[in-house]
């Protein structure tokens, strides 16, 4: 990789993004650097496409770091809600909201909803700035299809993963037989097919 990206800082808050994140960098020997550690705060997400908020996030790292910044965006798509709660993800059920309260109120949205009809996808935009005004920002996208539960399950993963079931089991597609929910899967497992993972190896095969 480019020797001067070797130094990034990472634009997320969110601490199970962080998590999941951290381990699918892990791997490339980048010195990365939180933008917590650095005193640097979210902006607020303004933008109405995950491209947009992602993109704000990266660069105001960088304006505040004067250091290249990696940021994602992502969320949850449902085709019953024409998208949403998409770019709100986080904020569905209120500013603030807790993943239990997103959860409780995407139930109630699809109450009613028959099995077929539940179709969603987490979509995840990833941005990698070089500076904060750098013309060309590197932008690479990782979507990961599958159906909403009628009810919550498992421990694991963060947000909605009690309710996502996802299709694919690993990134060649292996099917979920079992129709277990991200919850239900281990960490390393999920990082190997999710969405964040697909839109980070989008943005590897550009940076090669
Ligand atoms: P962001 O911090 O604006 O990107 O908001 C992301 C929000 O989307 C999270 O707070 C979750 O509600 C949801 N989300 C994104 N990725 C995942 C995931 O992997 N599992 C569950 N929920 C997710």
């Amino acid at each position: 990789m480019n020797t001067a990206l070797r130094r990034v800082v990472l634009a997320s808050g969110n601490a199970g993004k962080l998590r999941e994140l951290l381990a699918l960098l892990a791997p490339l020997h980048i010195d990365v650097l939180l933008q917590s550690a650095l005193g640097i705060e979210s902006p607020e997400e303004t933008g109405h496409t995950f491209e947009a908020n992602a993109l704000l996030k990266a660069r105001h790292a960088a304006a505040v770091s004067g250091l290249p910044a990696l940021a994602d965006d992502s969320g949850l798509e449902v085709d019953a809600l024409d998208g949403r709660p998409g770019v709100r993800s986080a904020r569905y059920a209120g500013e603030g909201a807790s993943d239990a309260q997103n959860n409780a109120k995407l139930l109630g949205e699809l109450a009613g909803v028959d099995d077929a009809c539940r179709t969603a996808a987490y979509r995840c935009v990833i941005a990698l700035v070089r500076s904060a005004d750098d013309p060309s920002p590197l932008l690479a996208d990782g979507s990961w299809t599958g159906c909403i539960a009628t009810a919550e399950k498992g421990a694991g993963g963060f947000g909605y993963d009690p309710l996502f079931i996802p299709d694919a089991m690993t990134l060649e597609g292996a099917p979920n037989t079992a129709g277990i929910t991200v919850a239900q899967m281990d960490a390393a497992a999920k990082n190997a097919v999710s969405h964040r993972a697909r839109a980070l190896h989008a943005l590897l095969a550009h940076l090669r």
